[in-house]
C-alpha cells in the first residue's frame, strides 16, 4: 500500500484525492501555489452559477406581475454587490476546504510543484519530498491564440470577468461551447448587447440537436446574436472598441470582447520530460484505464488528461487514481455515463449518447420527447421553455440517454445517470410513479413517448391499434 500520496494541484481533481487518501488512512500532501478549490471554485462553476442564479432571479423579479406580485421600485444590477457575492460564496467554501484538510490531516504545502525521477516531488519554498505515488492534478487554462490581443481589461477570458470593475454595453464572446453560452446568457441578462461568434453551424455542438435547437431558440428569444460559419482569427482592440475578423474581414465590433475557446492543459515546467512522460497532440497526459501515466505509480487526474472537462470527472477520476495507487479493488470509470450540467438559461442537464451518437454508433434508435410546456407544475412556475428526451435502443429499449432542458435540468437528469448505470430499459422510467406535479414528469412521459404514446400527448396515429377507421 502506497504510504505517502503527493498531490500536485488542488482542484476537484486534487483536493477531493488528498481527502480520500486520507480517508483511507493515508499521510497526504497537497501542493498548490493558488488557493484550494482551482479553477472550478475560483473561476468556474462556482462562480458563474453565482452570477447564473443571480440572473435567474433578476428574470424572474422582471416577471414578478406574471405571478401576481406587485414590487415597486426599479430593479437594478449592482455589478460590484454581485461581484462581492461571489467573492464572499468562493471565500465561505474555500475556507470550508481548508477545515476539510485540516481535519484530515493533509499537509497543504502553498508553492508550485516539479517531478523529480525516483518518485520525488520539489515544492516551491519547501525542498524536495519523496512519495510513494504521486498525482498530477495541475488542470487547465483558458486558451487564446496570437492574433487575440488579450489585456485581460477589454478582451479578457473567463478568468478575468470577475475581475472587472464594471460591465461594458455590449461585448462579443468568440466560441460557442458550455462556457460561452452560459456567459452569453449570463451578460444578456445583466442588459449587455450580446453576439456569439461561432465558428461552427450553431452551439455546443456535442448536445443533442434538439436541445442545442431551443437553446438557439432562447437566445434569439432573449436577443442574443448568434454569427455562425466562421473562425475568428483575429481580435484587436481600438480607441473605438474591440474588433473581430477572420481572414481580414470584419465580423462584428462591440466595447469588450471575451475569448471562450477552450482549455489547454497545464503541463509546462512540472517535470514529466525527466520522467520521460510524453504528452499527446493535444498537449495532454496520457492514462491508462486507472489514470496511471506511462511512468508507475504516477497518475495524471482532471483536466490534465483531457479525458473529460468537468470538475464532478475529474473528483470521480480521483477516486480510482487513488485506490489504484493504495493497491486496492477498484474499477475503471465507465466514462460514457458522465452527466454534463450547462447553466443556460434554461438549464440543460445531459448523461449518455445524443440521438445522433447513439445513430453513428449503430444503434437501431428510437427517441421519446415531452415539452415542458404541457405540464401542470412548469406553468405554475412560470417555466414552461423545454423538454425532456429519452434515447433508447430500439431492439432492446435499453436507455442509451437522457437529455433535458428547462428549469432544474441539472438536478432532474441524475434519474438518467442511474438508470445508465445500471444498464436499464427505459420501461424502467415508464414504470416507475414520478411525484406530481413535478418537471421530472417530463422524464416520464418522454420514456412513455419512447415505448409508443406518452399519457399527455396527442395520440399518435400508429398507436391507435382500435381505431376502426385504421382497423378497417
Ligand atoms: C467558466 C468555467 C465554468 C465552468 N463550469 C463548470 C461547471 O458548471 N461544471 C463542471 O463540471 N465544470 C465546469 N468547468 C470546468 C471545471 O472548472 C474543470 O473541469 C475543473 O476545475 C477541473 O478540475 P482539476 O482539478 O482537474 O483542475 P483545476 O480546477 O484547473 O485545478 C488545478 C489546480 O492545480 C494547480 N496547479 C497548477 N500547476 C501546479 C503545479 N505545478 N504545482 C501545484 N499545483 C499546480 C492550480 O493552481 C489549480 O489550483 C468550468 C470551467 C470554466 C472555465
Amino acid at each position: 500500500m502506497a504510504r505517502h500520496i503527493v498531490v500536485l494541484g488542488g482542484g476537484p481533481a486534487g483536493y477531493v484525492a488528498a481527502s480520500h487518501a486520507a480517508g483511507l488512512g493515508c499521510r497526504v500532501t497537497l501542493v498548490d501555489p493558488k488557493p484550494l478549490g482551482g479553477v472550478c471554485l475560483n473561476q468556474g462553476c462556482i462562480p458563474t452559477k453565482v452570477l447564473v442564479d443571480s440572473c435567474s432571479l433578476l428574470e424572474k423579479v422582471k416577471r414578478a406581475k406574471d405571478y401576481g406580485l406587485r414590487i415597486d421600485g426599479e430593479i437594478s444590477v449592482d455589478w460590484s454587490d454581485l461581484r462581492q457575492r461571489a467573492s464572499g460564496v468562493i471565500s465561505t467554501v474555500g475556507d470550508g476546504l481548508d477545515r476539510l484538510m485540516s481535519n484530515r490531516d493533509v499537509a497543504v504545502l502553498q508553492g508550485r510543484g516539479r517531478l523529480l525521477p525516483g518518485k520525488r516531488v520539489a515544492v516551491e519554498g519547501y525542498g524536495t519530498i519523496e512519495a510513494d505515488a504521486i498525482l498530477v492534478c495541475t488542470g487547465s487554462s483558458a486558451v487564446w491564440p496570437a492574433g487575440f490581443d488579450l489585456d485581460r481589461k477589454r478582451i479578457a477570458t473567463s478568468d478575468d470577468v470577475l475581475d472587472w470593475p464594471t460591465l461594458p454595453a455590449s461585448i462579443l464572446i468568440v466560441g460557442a461551447g458550455l462556457v460561452s453560452c452560459e456567459f452569453a446568457f449570463i451578460f444578456r441578462s445583466l442588459g449587455l448587447e450580446v453576439t456569439i461568434l461561432s465558428r461552427g453551424n450553431g452551439v455546443m455542438p456535442f448536445l443533442d440537436r434538439d436541445l442545442s435547437s431551443v437553446v438557439l431558440r432562447e437566445m434569439r428569444k432573449k436577443g442574443i446574436t448568434v454569427q455562425t460559419g466562421r473562425a475568428v482569427d483575429r481580435l484587436a482592440v481600438s480607441s473605438r472598441g474591440v474588433h473581430a475578423f477572420a481572414a481580414d474581414e470584419p465580423m462584428g465590433a462591440a466595447e469588450r470582447g471575451l475569448i471562450a475557446i477552450g482549455r489547454m492543459p497545464n503541463t509546462h515546467g512540472i517535470g514529466l520530460e525527466e520522467l520521460g512522460i510524453a504528452c499527446s497532440d493535444k498537449g495532454h497526459i496520457p492514462t491508462d484505464d486507472y489514470l496511471q501515466t506511462s511512468a508507475e505509480g504516477v497518475y495524471a487526474v482532471g483536466d490534465v488528461n483531457g479525458r473529460a472537462g468537468l470538475a464532478h470527472a475529474a473528483s470521480a477520476q480521483a477516486r480510482v487514481a487513488v485506490d489504484h495507487a493504495l493497491g486496492l479493488t477498484c474499477e475503471p470509470l465507465n466514462e460514457s455515463i458522465i452527466p454534463t450540467a450547462i447553466f443556460t438559461m434554461p438549464e440543460i442537464g445531459c448523461v449518455g449518447l445524443t440521438e445522433q451518437a447513439a445513430r453513428s454508433q449503430g444503434h437501431a434508435v428510437e427517441c421519446g420527447s415531452f415539452d415542458l410546456r404541457s405540464l401542470g407544475r412548469a406553468h405554475a412556475m412560470g417555466e414552461i421553455s423545454g423538454m425532456a428526451k429519452v434515447v433508447a435502443d430500439k431492439l432492446t429499449h435499453k436507455l442509451l440517454g437522457l437529455h433535458i432542458i428547462g428549469a432544474h435540468a441539472s438536478e432532474i437528469v441524475h434519474e438518467g445517470a442511474v438508470l445508465l448505470q445500471q444498464g436499464a430499459s427505459v420501461k424502467s422510467i415508464a414504470s416507475t410513479i414520478h411525484a406530481h406535479p413535478t418537471l421530472s414528469e417530463a422524464v416520464l412521459e418522454a420514456a412513455e413517448d419512447c415505448l409508443g404514446q406518452a399519457t399527455h400527448k396527442p395520440l399518435r396515429r400508429r398507436a391507435i391499434v382500435n381505431d376502426p377507421v385504421a382497423v378497417s
